[in-house]
């Protein structure tokens, strides 16, 4: 499944991209009807800005009626029925959305801070911002986290 989250949704973005389910986002509030990235694309567009809600013709869009990125979240899986078998953590820059690769060690050598280059093992990398992403002290807690919202959803 693909999303394209509005502005007042960045952090519900990046919990999206932290689960692994392409999500791009907009930075504009209002969604572009002219904007036929995402109807080409055939993204789900969510939204919390109520005049989409009086709009015609508008493509596939979720509304998201929570304020709350924690419970919005719940709120997306369960509303467009995204399986925990959809999620691929760790699989997703959370800066741009782009599918992260595995990169050889070797080859980020200046990317990262010489204590990290020392003493992790493997790293990803984003094509689209450069950005590199290895197991550091995020990872617990994030891999915890992904384990608490399976939980939440399989109940
Ligand atoms: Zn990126």
């Amino acid at each position: 499944m693909k999303l394209l989250c509005d502005s007042m949704l960045g952090k519900l973005a990046v919990y999206l991209r932290t689960l692994g389910i392409d999500t791009e986002y907009s930075d504009s509030r209002y969604f572009d009807l002219k904007t036929d990235r995402v109807r080409g694309e055939e993204r789900i567009f969510l939204t919390r800005d109520t005049r989409v809600l009086k709009m015609k013709n508008v493509p596939p869009y979720f509304f998201v009626k929570s304020n709350y990125p924690d419970m919005q979240l719940p709120e997306v899986l369960e509303g467009l029925k995204i399986e925990l078998q959809e999620f691929r953590p760790f699989s997703r820059c959370l800066r741009c959305n782009c599918e992260l690769r595995i990169i050889e060690k070797e080859d980020i050598r200046d990317k990262v801070p010489d204590y990290v280059y020392k003493t992790q093992k493997s790293f990803s990398f984003c094509e689209r911002c450069n950005s590199v992403y290895w197991q550091g002290t995020h990872y617990e807690r994030i891999r915890r986290w992904v384990d608490t919202v399976r939980q939440i959803m399989s109940r």
